[in-house]
């Protein structure tokens, strides 16, 4: 091959790093707060922007509910948007209980090919019905890079799944946008992998980043996953975004959710991602895990109190 074409070739396949903006995240910032002036130190991580030393502490407006701030934002539904009279019930169901954002898949990354993979655009449609109905935000996972436009339009928060944590396609497609967006932890993932996988968001442009742990592969194989707990309070102090935990996908077992949930809350989670169905036996997907309406009920009795206890109150 000549050298002129082989040339050619890898200019058009090459994709160019990101690059970190010259303002941010390089010299130590000097950030103006309430008390005066608060000097913070020069990023020494691989993720500047990521960086607790980078800004102060991001707090996300997801059309006027704040996420990362004194309030505990509860997001709750089903593990997919099944039909309208489900997504509806559960809806009303949350809001009532005091959730302010509604989730439900419509696109599913399921382990096998011949499981329910999500009703798709029709799944997003139902999932915004519901939200107008009741007022709650939404959040919906987004597996395809092709499908920002579509789910930008139907959903206030992007989902990027465990198993897409480091799809370095769709970080940079989702980092193209300003939507706010939630990022799963990887399953096998490090604390630094997944810093960086939100930095190439951060880079790309989109500062509404919020983390959430959701358990990881250990050698217990009696659940799940292990909901690593230890996660939150490291996260909070080594970045300045905010820290969702989802106790659902965490545990795999109904009966124990509400336990990790109170748990989740008293390390200082800025949030919960929780999976509840109005029949949670008859959930098409991951039915073991999904709590009950009366279950979200009294744990989120429980959530009010353990957020109290920690000078923080449930967003209402
Ligand atoms: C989900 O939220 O339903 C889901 C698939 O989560 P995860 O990516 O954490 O497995
Ligand atoms: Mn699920």
């Amino acid at each position: 091959m000549s050298v002129i074409i082989k040339e050619k070739i890898s200019k058009r396949v090459r994709t160019p790093p990101l690059s970190l903006p010259l303002s941010r995240g390089r010299t130590p910032t000097v950030v103006q707060n309430g008390n005066g002036k608060k000097e913070l130190g020069p990023p020494s991580k691989p993720y500047h922007l990521a960086h607790a030393n980078a800004q102060e502490k991001t707090v996300i407006d997801v059309r006027g509910l704040s996420v990362g701030g004194a309030q505990v934002v509860i997001m709750a539904g089903p593990c997919s948007v099944e039909s309208e009279e489900q997504i509806m019930t559960i809806a009303r169901a949350v809001k009532e209980a005091g959730a302010t954002v509604l989730r439900g898949g419509a696109y599913k990354p399921r382990t096998g090919p011949y499981d329910f993979q999500g009703l798709g655009k029709k799944g997003l449609q139902l999932l915004q019905k519901a939200a107008r109905a009741t007022g709650l935000k939404t959040i919906t996972e987004i597996m395809d890079p092709r499908d920002v436009d579509l789910i930008q339009e139907y959903a206030d928060i992007f989902q990027i799944g465990a198993r897409n944590m480091q799809n370095y396609t769709l970080l940079r497609e989702v980092g193209r946008t300003t939507h706010p967006v939630l990022l799963k932890r990887g399953m096998h993932s490090t604390y630094k992998e997944f810093l960086l996988a939100a930095e190439y968001m951060l880079a790309g442009g989109n500062p509404h980043v919020m983390l959430c742990e959701r358990g990881i592969r250990t050698h217990v194989t009696e659940l799940r996953f292990t909901l690593d707990l230890n996660a939150v309070p490291y996260l909070k102090a080594e970045t300045h975004l905010p820290v969702i935990v989802d106790p659902s996908h965490g545990t795999g077992r109904r009966d124990l959710v509400p336990a990790m949930s109170r748990a989740a809350v008293a390390a200082g989670a800025d949030g919960l991602l929780l999976e509840c169905h109005p029949d949670p036996d008859k959930s098409i997907s991951d039915a073991d895990q999904a709590i009950s309406i009366e279950s979200f009920n009294q744990m989120m009795r429980e959530i009010n109190t353990i957020a109290g206890a920690i000078g923080r109150t449930v967003a209402a």
